[in-house]
């Protein structure tokens, strides 16, 4: 194990949730450390819809994802604090003002108080189970998450899936790719206003609905996706000619390793105190999407009032003889 890194905070996601924690902690002069099992930071919003626009981010009537963790970076700059990318968080142990973590990579980190904002855990998509689908996945043809558009120009895209993800993005390739989209129900579950969209671009013939179809088979060699078959619970097949297969069946939520720490949870999630943040084991706060309480919202704006109120309540473990006196941003600026 290498030399601990010494820290008031070890913040483990370094999503929008866990960025901005670095903010507020940073607001009260207490130190943290980001670590991420992915090479980027960012969370969903760098690894699966970077060129989404959000629009409920307050004062922003509309930010691409991406565009959203570039300005969280900048406003936490002035902190300079030292992340640990591509490395999962793995061992936790140690009680309230004297923490340990180590990661995978094999990093130590002492910290008084623990964040985590670890979103949907090690988050993964969930995979169809299609024969040989890892040598298709190894070269692209078959990609849960569009890093960019224009990666897909002039392809001929299968789109799998009745959510919002496979409606957005089958309107998002239409007028670059050949775009053809697999549900097994005429009924779609994204937001009334793009499901409509949808189906009028089908009517003119932009998109092709393959309804109502399942995912049977890929055929290609050497990982070159050639076609998809897809079929009817019925048993009838048809082969969709396809460069990539973009399959759109949610995230499986699997907090991984943080399952183990003995952390009191409901359903997939980390019970807090929603006035706190501090979840059963004194010290160790959950914010973000990882974290649940009556009334909870998984949104992210939701996510930077939790990391407000978690950095509050964590600045009496690291100073236990200073008294905390509320200041506004605009009197104390940014300590630099
Ligand atoms: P995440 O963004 O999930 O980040 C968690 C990070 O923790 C990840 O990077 C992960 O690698 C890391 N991690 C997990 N476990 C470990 C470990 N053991 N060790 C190290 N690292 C670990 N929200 C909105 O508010 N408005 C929207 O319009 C909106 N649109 C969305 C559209 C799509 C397509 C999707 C998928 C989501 C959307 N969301 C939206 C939801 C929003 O992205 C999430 O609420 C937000 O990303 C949660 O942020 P987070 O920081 O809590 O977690």
């Amino acid at each position: 194990m290498t030399r601990p890194i010494e820290t008031d905070v070890a913040i483990i996601g370094a999503g929008p949730v866990g960025l901005f924690a670095v903010f507020e902690l940073g607001m009260l002069r207490l130190s943290s450390v980001l670590i991420d099992a992915l090479a980027e930071i960012g969370g969903q919003c760098t690894a699966l819809y970077p060129e989404k626009p959000i629009y409920d981010i307050p004062a922003h009537p509309a930010i691409e994802a991406g565009t959203l963790i570039t300005r969280l970076e900048q406003q936490i700059a002035p902190f300079a604090i030292p992340r640990l990318l591509g490395r999962q968080v793995n061992g936790l142990s140690g009680q309230s003002g004297a923490f340990l973590l180590t990661t995978d990579q094999d990093d130590a980190v002492r910290a008084k108080a623990v964040i985590i904002a670890a979103g949907a855990g090690a988050f993964g998509p969930n995979r169809p189970p299609l024969q040989g689908l890892p040598a298709f996945e190894a070269s692209g043809a078959v990609r849960y998450y569009v890093r960019q558009r224009e990666d897909l120009r002039g392809r001929r895209v299968v789109i799998a899936g009745g959510g919002d993800s496979a409606v957005d993005w089958a309107l998002a390739l239409k007028d670059i790719a050949q775009v053809a989209v697999v549900h097994r129900r005429p009924k779609f579950r994204a937001a009334p206003e793009t499901a409509a969209r949808l189906d009028e671009a089908a009517q003119r013939g932009e998109i092709e609905l393959v309804i109502p179809y399942q995912l049977h088979a890929l055929h290609g060699t050497d990982g070159l996706l050639s076609a998809v078959e897809v079929a009817t619970m019925e048993g009838a097949t048809r082969q969709l000619p396809a460069d990539v297969l973009l399959p759109f069946f949610g995230l499986s939520m699997d907090l991984g390793p943080i399952a183990a720490w003995g952390l009191e949870r409901h359903m997939h999630h980390v019970t807090v105190d929603p006035s706190t943040g501090q979840t059963s084991l004194p010290g160790v706060f959950a914010i973000g999407d990882v974290s649940t309480y009556p009334g909870k919202l998984k949104l992210i704006l939701q996510g930077f009032s939790e990391a407000a109120v978690a950095a509050h309540a964590i600045f009496p473990i690291v100073h236990p003889d200073q008294a905390l006196h509320f200041e506004y941003s605009t009197s104390k600026g940014v300590p630099g």
